[in-house]
């Protein structure tokens, strides 16, 4: 299992087109939700996100209507306020948090500053084991995923290995 960032961005990009096929193998061959699913509970079991938090430092979160008021709520100011300091709209994804330097403003250290009030996204990250839809529906994103999610890149490796993907054409 490799948890180092510098490697999983190092090993991720290097395996990009790698695991763009493998996300095509694995609509042409089919596999068990339940068995996909096993192997990406067992690699989210075995790494620590609070020794990680890097996902609140690469990927934008894209809000739902009803988290910005929960989270309005959660901090104890105004929904408008909460729009205003703490939101931007984003072209590609609509309404996201700020993000600073740092990533998301709501990134203290490796912990999260609204950590019960966090939205869907963060809790389901990286999408394997928890979201809407089949694994296989949700490969898409896993590619640039294992690029910087320790979770996302062994569980990658460890589909390849299970599912007998050749890695080299
Ligand atoms: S979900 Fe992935 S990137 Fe985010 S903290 Fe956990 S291992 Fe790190
Ligand atoms: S809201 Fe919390 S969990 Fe979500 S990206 Fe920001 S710091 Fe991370």
């Amino acid at each position: 299992m490799i948890t180092d960032l510098v490697q999983i961005q190092r090993l991720g990009r290097k395996k990009l087109e790698e695991n763009k096929r493998l996300r095509v193998f694995m609509k042409t061959h089919h596999t068990a939700e339940r068995r996909l699913r096993n192997i990406a509970e067992e690699i989210e079991n075995a790494i620590d996100c609070t020794e990680c938090a890097n996902c609140c430092r690469v990927a934008t979160v894209k809000l739902r209507e009803r988290e910005v008021e929960s989270l309005a709520r959660f901090i104890g100011i105004s929904r408008k306020g909460f729009l205003q300091d703490y939101c931007e709209q984003s072209a590609e994804e609509g309404l996201i948090l700020k993000r600073t330097e740092k990533g998301c403003l709501f990134l203290e250290g490796n912990m999260c500053a609204v950590y019960d009030a966090r939205p869907m996204t963060c809790q389901d990250f990286p999408h394997l084991v928890r979201g809407e839809g089949s694994i296989l529906s949700r490969m898409w994103e896993m590619p640039d995923r294992a690029t910087y999610c320790p979770i996302a890149y062994n569980t990658l490796e460890a589909f390849k290995e299970a599912l007998g993907f050749a890695t080299r054409k």
